[in-house]
């Protein structure tokens, strides 16, 4: 099998809340996966989970095969780092740095050079139909502008997978496409692997395959059905 990322069983509980009760799911090498399912179903604890974000109560995950549920907190913030890029539904950049800082912030973490980070960064701003914004501070852009930064930001450092938790969820539909657009000709052209949470059909449909997040559990789709949403 060429799964790259995949849980097994996981629960996880919030005091009394069973959050996840079950859950399985595994991502292939180069697939982007799109993950759907009501409000308060576990989607956000599932991402959060294989992430290495939140530990799960029971169950396993596996990054290459490899137990990372199982590794102390300084692997995994190195793992997370390294390995990992983020997109969360409000970009979450430095309000202080300008545009070009923000998208190098992960080189510069990993011991990169400031001035080779800084060029990296500008290098990508074309590509994300974002020239001329280098030094624009987050306040002065609109939504979609902020996500395609956050994108550039997530990718900057080639990450095996981009977690995205509802990347587009605050925008409008046609900042939506545009985001959705310049993210899959990225993880396309550089093979990464997505995990993206959205409730939105029109934003899941840019996945390679979607599945549905109910009481804590992974509903896979009928073998040959479109997904049920
Ligand atoms: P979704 O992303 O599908 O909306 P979540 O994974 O955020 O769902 O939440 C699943 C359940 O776990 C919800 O009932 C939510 O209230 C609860 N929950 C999530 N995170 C926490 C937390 N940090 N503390 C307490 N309860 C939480
Ligand atoms: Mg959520």
């Amino acid at each position: 099998m060429t799964d790259v990322l995949a849980c097994h069983d996981l629960h996880k509980s919030f005091g009394l809340t069973h959050a996840l009760r079950g859950a399985s799911l595994s991502v292939n090498a180069g697939e982007v996966l799109a993950v759907m399912g009501p409000s308060g179903s576990g989607k956000s604890t599932l991402l959060q989970c294989l992430a290495g974000i939140l530990t799960p109560d029971t169950g396993a995950v596996t990054l290459d095969g490899m137990r990372v549920d199982l590794l102390g907190d300084h692997r995994r913030t190195r793992l997370r780092r390294m390995i990992f890029g983020f997109v969360f539904q409000f970009g979450q950049l430095v309000s202080e740095l300008p545009v070009a800082e923000n998208i190098a912030l992960p080189l510069m973490l990993a011991g990169g050079r400031r001035r080779a980070a800084l060029s990296a960064a500008r290098d990508w701003l074309p590509r994300l139909g974002l020239e001329g914004l280098h030094d624009r501070l987050p306040g002065d852009l609109s939504g979609g502008q902020a996500q395609r930064v956050a994108i550039a930001r997530a990718l900057i450092a080639g990450p095996r997978v981009l977690f995205a938790d509802e990347p587009t969820g605050a925008l409008d539909s046609v900042a939506a496409d545009q985001v959705m657009e310049v993210l899959m000709d990225e993880v396309r052209a550089q093979g990464t692997c997505v995990l993206m949470v959205t409730h939105e059909p029109r934003v899941a449909a840019y996945a390679d395959r979607t599945v549905t997040v109910r009481d804590g559990r992974v509903v896979h789709p009928a073998r040959g059905r479109e997904a049920v949403l």
